[in-house]
């Protein structure tokens, strides 16, 4: 990349694109990408996919202007890559190095970050979107199409495919001074991690480790260091929250902090055992190496046959869920009796712009959500119908008025599906930029699989 805009290339690559998509004949249309961090997996994929594999690019930063241009399909890890060559970074940048830019603004981006920036759409300026007829059009909050703008966010590529973004940026210092807060009740832990995103510092999030171990991780920037940790190989981040009580990390490898172990789920692929470690070697060591084994597992059903033999009954449970704040201490009541295992990962995000609304994943911009992400699989003696736990947690979640991303399984009904997700608006942005239906809505690419 240089610091030169280069949209010819961009240009060329859609209008190339454009022309496929105008001769596409399979009824629907599906990407075709190099990675990918949904966990649902599709029935009936027939025929190839429309392949955006080449708009990867960052286009341009422009640091003094605080913004930059990137192709849709770009993975965060050359976008951060880039931006700290200007010394910024995006304000949210999502913790897997694999998962694009196009990707975290359709399918909702948080990071610690969030209590301060919310949630990756919201740092969003504008967007060229590629429409099921062929056409392509720029969003903005401003222009004509400033609904798409703001109902693209959650829409999973059912409304059309971001090409390219204009994303805000944020200067970044060196280091990352980290602290990590231990408390023994969920009051006290909660009512800490409000006051801290209250307070001047630039990250936050948590790990629960079981009851009466509860962790807040605060980050400052720095621009020196007495020492630095490595966490891309031996070291294991998610262990030293327990075992220390500050840490100094370059500031690439704090972004970049939870993707050698992804969070802590290597261990499922024994990735945490020192010999298999050094097998791996570091350049192995990441999110990519572990979504390529799960979507191995997921298609040839390795742990379902696995778990079968030897007598058990299985079902994953791996979701994201944003909880208000003072229903956070009863969510984590429930979960403890439900759902059960740990880590569990904590991240505080708050609406950035209280007059923005996203309709597709209404948040209450007066509201601190705190985000819970929990993947792992349960196993059983005792057959349960499936997605058991799941819709526990689905409708734990809507008690709470909070709400669930949709990366993962969905069991909701249709009704219940479009009170919480806006079916009205939906459906008028579906209406105006997919008349035809060639994208699945919502409801068939969620939760029916489509
Ligand atoms: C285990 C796990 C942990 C996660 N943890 C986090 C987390 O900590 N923080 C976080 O922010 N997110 C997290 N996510 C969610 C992740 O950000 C979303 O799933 C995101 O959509 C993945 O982006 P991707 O680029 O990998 O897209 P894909 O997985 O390839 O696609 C996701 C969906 O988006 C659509 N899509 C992809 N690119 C575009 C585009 N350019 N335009 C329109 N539609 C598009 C696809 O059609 C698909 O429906 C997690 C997901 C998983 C599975």
């Amino acid at each position: 990349m240089n610091n030169e805009v280069n949209l010819e290339t961009y240009e060329e690559k859609k209008l190339r694109l454009i022309a496929i998509l105008q001769q596409h004949s399979a009824p629907e249309i599906r990407l075709a990408k190099n990675t990918s961090n949904l966990f649902r997996d599709r029935k009936n994929i027939s025929g190839p996919g429309l392949n955006v594999k080449s708009f990867n690019r960052v286009i341009r930063i422009v640091p003094e202007e605080g913004f930059a241009e990137v192709e849709g399909m770009t993975p965060y890890v050359d976008l951060v890559e880039e931006c700290l060559k200007y010394n910024v970074m995006p304000p949210v940048v999502p913790q897997l190095k694999s998962i694009t830019i196009g990707g975290a603004v359709t399918g909702i981006g948080i990071e610690s970050s969030s209590f301060k920036y919310g949630l990756v759409h919201e740092t969003l300026q504008e967007m060229d979107i590629l429409l099921a007829d062929g056409s392509s059009l720029t969003c903005s909050p401003h222009n004509e199409h400033k609904r798409l703008f703001f109902g693209f966010p959650n829409s999973y590529g059912t409304l059309g495919y971001a090409l390219k973004l204009k994303i805000r940026v944020v200067p970044v210092k060196p280091f990352v001074h980290l602290t990590h807060i231990r408390h023994r009740d969920a009051i006290s832990y909660f009512a800490d991690l409000d006051n801290h995103c209250k307070q001047h510092i630039d990250f936050i999030d948590g790990t629960i480790f079981g009851p009466g171990e509860y962790y807040l991780t605060v980050g400052k920037f720095t621009e020196s260091a007495p020492y630095t940790s490595d966490y891309t190989y031996k070291n294991i981040y998610y262990r030293s929250i327990r075992e220390r009580e500050s840490d100094y990390l370059h500031v690439g490898d704090y972004i970049w902090r939870w993707d050698t172990d992804w969070f802590w789920c290597s261990e499922y692929f024994l990735g945490q055992n020192p010999i298999v470690r050094r097998l791996l070697g570091p350049k192995r060591l990441n999110s990519v190496t572990y979504t390529k084994l799960m979507h191995l597992n997921r298609k040839y059903n390795l742990t379902h046959y696995f778990n079968t033999l030897l007598g058990y009954h299985s079902e994953a449970v791996i979701q994201d869920v944003e909880i208000p704040l003072k229903h956070c201490p009863e969510y984590l009541d429930f979960y403890f009796n439900t759902i059960k295992f740990t880590p569990v990962w904590v991240c505080p995000i708050r609406p950035l712009n209280k007059n923005a609304r996203f309709p597709l994943y209404p948040l209450d911009p007066e509201t601190l959500y705190v985000n819970f992400g929990f993947w792992n699989v349960i196993k059983s003696r005792k057959q349960t119908e499936p997605g058991y736990y799941n819709r526990m947690v689905e409708k734990k979640v809507r008690d709470l008025d909070g709400m669930k991303s949709l990366y993962s399984d969905a069991y909701y009904s249709a009704e219940q599906f479009w009170e919480i997700y806006n079916q009205e608006e939906y459906f008028k942005l579906k209406n105006r930029y997919d008349p035809r239906g060639r994208f699945k809505d919502l409801y068939a690419k969620c939760v029916q699989h489509g």
